[in-house]
């Protein structure tokens, strides 16, 4: 039986990778960060009805010591670095802090999978913010990088450094350059999330407005599930390589918006507000991928449609604030 252990476990993508993972008959071990909070940890692999198929241990992204003794431990065939400071928003507000985990970090588990085992297979958890001010109107793993916030910035180094140890030691590691990827399992300060969130306590009477801040914004958007299965396949490969991994149509947030209102009968101009609070330093206006390479090399392809994805999305926080209403 193959071990996988993954970094960022408790996340969206942690959480759908985990499935796919156990579907195949892995065992799955996963990075804790200890929290006060114990009893939320673990939400999303509950909410998939696998958090106790997975194992779980302490450690942190930050502490080298922690991962050289959980790699030395759990001995993993396969090492997916999911964790980050994942939200472009708080980058600003903690620069040093995105720095340190969603950059610096990657390097504490590429050396930990040097010291310890480096026929270990690694996967990057790369970012389409890395096009930042896009170079090409469609973007591929050719296109020139210009980060746009700290945690583009931060997701760079890690990107490098994981195609430099690639190229100085040897190691089989990969990064995958992810377009944005959504789901019922999203952070909920994402705007897709409190999009879809905003639309259910609308419909349910428990809110009136949604305020967001530029609507003009365009993401190329798909679902986590079909994304965790291109980060599998790259370790599948002979030969360790980067790839974009994206459905290639972009659309903007107020489009999103007028799909998720429309979902429930509802006119989205009659809800959403704009608000300052809301804008960021510096935009990244529009992302597109080209994602040839991976179908290509990985036989990979997005499978489920923005509508599609957006209509699982709202029913899923509808059926939340339901559950609530009914205590
Ligand atoms: P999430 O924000 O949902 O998950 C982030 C994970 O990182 C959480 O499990 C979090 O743990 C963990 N984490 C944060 N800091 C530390 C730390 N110091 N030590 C250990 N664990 C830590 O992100 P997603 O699942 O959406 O994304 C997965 C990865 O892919 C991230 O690296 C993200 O930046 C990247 N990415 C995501 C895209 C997307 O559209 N979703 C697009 C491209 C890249 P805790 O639960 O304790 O907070
Ligand atoms: P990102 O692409 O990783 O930054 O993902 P987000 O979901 O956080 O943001 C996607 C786009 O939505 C960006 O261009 C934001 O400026 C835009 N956006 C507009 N309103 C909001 C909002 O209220 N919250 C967030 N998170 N983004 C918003």
């Amino acid at each position: 039986m193959p071990t996988a252990l993954i970094t960022g476990i408790t996340g969206q993508d942690g959480a759908y990778l985990s499935q796919l993972l156990l579907s195949k008959g892995y065992r799955v071990v996963g990075l804790l960060r200890r929290s006060a909070s114990a009893d939320v940890v673990g939400l999303r692999l509950h909410w998939l009805g696998i958090a106790d198929q997975v194992e779980l241990m302490d450690g942190n992204l930050t502490d080298l010591s922690s991962l050289i003794r959980i790699i030395q431990d759990v001995k993993p065939d396969e090492v997916y670095n999911l964790a980050a400071q994942s939200f472009v928003a708080a980058s600003w507000q903690q620069p040093l802090l995105t720095g340190n985990v969603t950059g610096l970090s990657a390097v504490n588990v590429l050396e930990a999978v040097r010291i310890v085992n480096p026929a270990i297979r690694f996967y990057q958890a790369s970012s389409s913010e890395m096009f930042g001010k896009i170079q090409d109107k469609v973007q591929s793993e050719k296109t020139p990088f210009y980060p746009r916030s700290p945690y583009a910035v931060a997701k760079l180094y890690a990107h490098w450094m994981t195609v430099n140890y690639r190229e100085s030691f040897g190691l089989h590691a990969s990064s995958g350059i992810l377009f944005n990827h959504e789901s019922p399992l999203r952070g909920i300060e994402f705007v897709t999330r409190k999009v879809t969130d905003g639309v259910a306590r609308i419909k349910l009477g428990l809110a009136k407005s949604l305020a967001l801040g530029n609507l003009d914004a365009t993401r190329d958007w798909g679902h986590a599930r079909d994304y965790v299965e291109a980060m599998w396949l790259m370790l599948r490969q002979d030969k360790p390589d980067d790839y974009v991994v994206a459905t290639g149509r972009t659309t903007s947030i107020r489009e999103f918006c007028r799909i998720a209102f429309g979902h429930v009968g509802l006119d989205y101009s009659a809800h959403v507000t704009t608000s300052a609070a809301f804008l960021r330093p510096a935009e990244v206006d529009v992302l597109l991928g080209d994602a040839s390479k991976a179908k290509n090399a990985l036989g990979w392809a997005a499978r489920t449609s923005l509508e599609d994805m957006i209509a699982e999305m709202v029913e899923a926080d509808l059926a939340r604030h339901r559950a609530k209403l009914a205590g």
